[in-house]
């Protein structure tokens, strides 16, 4: 099987890094609205308790999102320092020290293990969700 090449990674990681961002400040954005209508402008205030509760909700998924994005931003950006300084360890599932197979790190370019290891031990750092 051809190699991916490292181009075609690094590409799919700045990619994902630019998505993960664009995700993180429109949660940003909305969570700072949810708090300045939390702080109770008299202008934003609900008019019905149901609004006030979805906002609720809202607000808390925002900061799973900006949680969740940050932490993989860290990902990317270590795998983005790793593929450039040592490609090979890049390729190379840290648990094992086996290849992680290129369809893998098409699909999670910021992979850290192969996909047997994450599916020994799913609760890795890297897991997808
Ligand atoms: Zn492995």
């Amino acid at each position: 099987m051809p190699e991916v090449d490292l181009d075609h990674l690094e590409n799919r990681l700045l990619e994902e890094r630019k998505q993960t961002l664009d995700r993180i400040r429109q949660a940003e954005s909305e969570e700072s609205e949810g708090q300045r209508m939390a702080a109770g402008e008299l202008s934003r205030i609900p008019l019905h308790l149901g609004d006030a509760a979805s906002d609720t909700q809202e607000s808390e998924k925002d900061a799973a999102v900006i949680s969740r994005g940050t932490r993989r931003l860290n990902l990317i950006d270590s795998a983005l320092r790793l593929i450039r300084d040592d490609p090979v360890k890049y390729r190379t599932c840290e648990e094992c020290g086996r290849a992680i197979a290129d369809a893998r790190l098409d699909l999670i370019p910021w992979a850290r293990r192969c996909a047997s290891c994450v599916s020994n031990n799913p609760a890795g750092p890297d897991r997808v969700a």
